[in-house]
């Protein structure tokens, strides 16, 4: 496969998820991995047709999925763990580290770690991602006047979400109210950060609740990072949904962690994801941070791994994605912006099966639902000719070893992603 723009035409045959295949196209029934052999048509960048191929004749045939979605990043503080580390591990440490490295986050290292991330999401297959920026500080400017560029520059490869993260009390002094005018101008959201533990006290309570009456006046969403923490048992997740109930409020609003209400009993945990369901709240569960960081104890491996309980939210009707959160910096040491990198860990931490479509769904169609984003990732006539196509012919051999790939965006096949360059740390080891 080249980088070179190939010719309208017929692409290789490939073995599709029917979950992201046009309901309504006539094509055989999947099979035991929920996979449909196709060949797809694309010309111009869009695809010209979806054409059955008859199972089990010829060579495997590789597995592909369309370009998935990154609800929940920090591109401000990606990649600054090396320069400012958090050794324990721990919750605490990765704010201290984080406070040290904000105090000297300026422009440029924004730009830097900005562009490298969107670099590597664009060759990984990601085609948006939804970044909170922390912005409360005097490093928040710059921040956001950075990535407002950056995603100028990326429209239409990887689209930029942003989320401004602050105190959720500042939403209601004057200047909180200016500022969110001045991002909601700008088509961001407002964030901030509920816990952890969160007490949910009567303050608490109507700092959120100015929060969601200012969104819902200045027309934009929510996405706040709640109850990230091993204690609480929801009880951030459990007040949002009652503040959108009872005052009927109409904001688009994301509750990002929400792994404390993992702890709670079935009958209460299913009361809190009906609830949570009514009000239209979504989730973004975060489990490579959550089982960094929660429950750490410094002399055993903690047998609480909390995390949001994807399948019993989902079963409520309630939209879940999965992210990657934090990408090598203090709250979480690993993470490159691969999405199927996480897919692969997120199957086992999460027992997510992605032959089965809510297995799938966190990480590319709930998650395009979730930002709102133009396209929901299902392959139909007339879709955007982008592929991500990967060097396993089965789900078994993608969870086996990390699967080379080939990312095709409007019918261009981009240059290998960075997990395929040769390690420049090797050159000096010969068998
Ligand atoms: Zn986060």
């Amino acid at each position: 496969m080249s980088a070179a723009s190939p010719p309208a035409g017929l692409l290789p045959p490939m073995r599709f998820p029917r979950a992201l295949l046009d309901p309504l196209a006539r094509l055989p029934a999947a099979d035991d991995q929920g996979l449909v052999a196709v060949q797809l048509e694309q010309a111009d960048g869009r695809i010209r047709a979806i054409h059955a191929l008859a199972a089990g004749s010829g060579a495997p045939l590789p597995l592909a999925l369309t370009p998935l979605v990154e609800p929940h990043a920090h591109l401000d503080k990606a990649f600054s763990g090396e320069a400012f580390p958090n050794p324990d591990g721990t919750m605490a440490g990765a704010m201290a580290a984080n406070g040290r490295e904000a105090a000297e986050r300026r422009a440029d290292g924004v730009r830097r770690r900005g562009e490298q991330a969107l670099a590597r999401a664009w060759r990984y297959g990601l085609r948006a991602i939804r970044s909170h920026i922390d912005s409360l500080g005097p490093w928040a400017t710059p921040s956001w006047e950075v990535l407002l560029e950056l995603r100028r520059h990326w429209r239409g490869r990887v689209e930029l979400q942003l989320v401004a993260m602050v105190p959720v009390g500042y939403w209601s002094t004057p200047e909180g109210e200016a500022f969110a005018a001045w991002v909601a101008a700008r088509g961001g959201l407002l964030g901030g950060v509920l816990g952890a533990p969160f007490r949910s006290t009567p303050a608490d309570r109507a700092a959120l609740l100015a929060l969601l009456r200012l969104a819902e006046r200045l027309g934009c969403g929510v996405d706040l990072h709640v109850d990230e923490c091993a204690e609480g048992h929801g009880r951030g997740v459990a007040l949002v949904s009652d503040l959108l109930r009872r005052h009927r409020l109409a904001v688009p609003l994301t509750c990002s962690h929400a792994s404390s209400m993992a702890l709670l009993a079935d009958r209460p945990c299913r009361r809190l994801v009906e609830a949570m369901a009514d009000a239209a709240v979504g989730v973004v569960a975060l489990p490579t941070t959550n089982l960094w960081l929660l429950g750490k104890h410094q002399r055993r491996t903690p047998s609480l791994r909390p995390q949001a309980p994807i399948r019993q939210l989902q079963e409520a009707g309630v939209t879940v994605a999965v992210g990657g959160d934090n990408v090598q910096d203090p709250w979480f040491p690993g993470g490159d912006f691969d999405p199927i990198a996480l897919l692969r860990f997120s199957l086992a931490a999460s027992h997510l099966v992605p032959w089965r479509r809510l297995g799938l769904s966190p990480f590319s169609t709930a998650a395009a639902q979730l930002l709102g984003l133009d396209w929901d990732g299902v392959l139909r006539e007339g879709s955007p000719a982008d592929l991500l196509v990967l060097g396993a012919s089965s789900w078994g051999e993608l969870l086996a070893r990390p699967p080379r790939r080939r990312v095709l965006r409007a019918g261009r096949w981009l240059e290998p992603p960075p997990c395929e360059e040769p390690s420049p740390l090797l050159t000096a080891c010969h068998g």
